[in-house]
């Protein structure tokens, strides 16, 4: 059965721009409920452990500057089959490439700087959910 909660992060440039609230408008009109929700910041040792996964690749030092560099957005969301439609809605990883009318279309600076997170499977959901947010934060 496909898991229902997936987890995102607005990214910085997201919300250096302004777009925290349209961004968030097109997750709720999608259908997305919001279970957990804060505007934080991680510092650089943080941002390369929640990116650990990419720690070999050439952009893992720039990635983690990046993602330190200002205040992020993180969220656990609920809908059904919700890590394969959010990734449908937030649009592939290069804004050149991603579907017109998806967030990174939309809001999406470059390949790195790219407004949004999506978790890819269900188990990095409930761990990157984790990373943020106890149990009792979730609703
Ligand atoms: P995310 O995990 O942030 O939702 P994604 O799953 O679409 O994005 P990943 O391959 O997991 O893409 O890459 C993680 C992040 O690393 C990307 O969102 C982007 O910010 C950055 N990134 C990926 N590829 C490149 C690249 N070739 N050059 C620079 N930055 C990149
Ligand atoms: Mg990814």
């Amino acid at each position: 059965m496909a898991g229902k909660r997936t987890f995102t992060m607005i990214k910085p440039d997201a919300v250096g721009a302004g777009n925290t609230g349209a961004i968030i408008k097109m997750i709720e009109e999608a259908g997305f409920r919001i279970i957990a929700m804060k505007k934080t910041h991680l510092s650089k040792e943080r941002a390369g452990q929640f990116y650990e996964v990419h720690k070999e690749r050439p952009f893992y030092n720039d990635l983690t500057s990046y993602m330190s560099s200002g205040a992020i957005i993180p969220m656990i969301l609920e809908k059904d089959n919700a890590v394969e439609d959010f990734r449908k809605l937030i649009g592939a990883t290069n804004p050149k490439e991603a579907a017109e009318g998806t967030i990174r279309a939309l809001f999406a600076e470059s390949i790195e700087a790219n407004a949004i997170h999506g978790s890819d499977s269900d188990e990095n959901a409930q761990i990157e959910g984790s990373f943020f947010f106890s149990a009792t934060e979730q609703f």
